[in-house]
């Protein structure tokens, strides 16, 4: 029997990730189907009902649902409870496991490019929760420190908190203050959401070279104003792509036990731009 795989968020019809599994599906022949499926913010109950009821297979969590999705799970792997939320569930008879596969994600491309991250100074933009696996990361590849800048700075507080708990040094900073600093760091990350609307770059990256790593986690569009303006300095560049398709490829190996087709979803994914 057909095996069914979803994503659920609200909004979902922008998701690129039905795209990328099936053609995941396609080559490895599999028989097996994904479906995004929005359930609303209030209904996220009655709707984890729906996916057992079809026994779905497993499924992604995105944007409401990734922190209160954790209340309907029976098990939490190690990725999960540090970050504390979830974007990859497995169903094995009615019992859900939650995984967070965003860190790994995230570390992805500097694994596949031999980019170092051990000692070196982040500057983060953001403090959402993209920004928290983030910084689970670079806390896991022993960055030195890392410099949290935000339009809110109580939710920088937070985050920076989280990042001393885990054993990362970590300061924060008010956006609109990064000025001309950007240079001082090695990697810099945008983790906002500025940029999906095609905004300007919210910080200056004057000053940085062919040794800073700029990494952008808005993936649509892909070319934003922030990877402009790091390549314009010569940087070098990540995209969000690279992240999603990071994720995504850790997930399929989550639910098949087998190493996903990289190159196959990649191409079906750089095909929906
Ligand atoms: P989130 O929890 O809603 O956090 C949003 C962050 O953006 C917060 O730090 C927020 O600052 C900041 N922000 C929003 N509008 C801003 C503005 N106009 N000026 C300055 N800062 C602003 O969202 P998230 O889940 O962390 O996701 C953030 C972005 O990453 C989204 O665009 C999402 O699509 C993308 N993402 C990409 C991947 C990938 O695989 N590539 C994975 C996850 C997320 P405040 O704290 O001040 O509100």
């Amino acid at each position: 029997m057909s095996k069914t795989f979803a994503v659920i968020g609200d909004p979902i019809s922008h998701s690129l990730s039905p795209n990328i599994h099936s053609a995941a599906f396609r080559e490895l022949n599999l028989d097996c189907v994904y479906i995004g499926y929005r359930i609303p913010k209030d209904e996220l109950e009655s709707g984890i009902e729906g996916l057992k009821k079809i026994k779905i297979e497993g499924f992604n969590v995105t944007i409401p649902h990734k922190i209160r999705i954790m209340k309907y799970l029976d098990k939490i792997d190690e990725s999960c409870s540090l970050i504390g939320a979830a974007n990859t569930i497995v169903n094995v008879d009615g019992n859900l496991k939650g995984y967070n596969t965003d860190m790994d994600g995230f570390l992805e491309p500097f694994k596949k490019k031999g980019l170092e991250i051990k000692n070196s100074k982040i500057l983060l933009l953001g403090a959402g929760g993209a920004a928290r696996a983030i910084v689970a990361g670079f806390a896991k590849e022993k960055a030195k420190s890392i410099t949290i800048a935000n339009r809110t700075i109580e939710n920088a507080e937070e985050l920076s908190e989280f990042a001393g708990k885990i054993g990362l040094a970590s300061d924060v900073l008010k956006i609109e203050n990064v000025k001309d600093t950007a240079k001082n760091y090695d990697i810099i990350v945008n983790a906002t959401s500025v940029g999906l609307k095609n905004e300007q770059s919210i910080i200056s990256l004057d000053g940085i070279n062919e040794k800073t790593i700029v990494y952008d986690i808005v993936y649509m569009p892909m070319n934003t104003d922030f990877i402009k303006k790091a390549k314009e300095n010569n940087a070098i560049v990540i995209y969000g792509y690279e992240m999603l398709l990071g994720q995504a490829t850790r997930a399929f190996e989550i639910w098949h036990n087998m190493e996903a087709p990289y190159n196959a979803m990649k191409k079906a994914l750089l095909g929906g731009f």
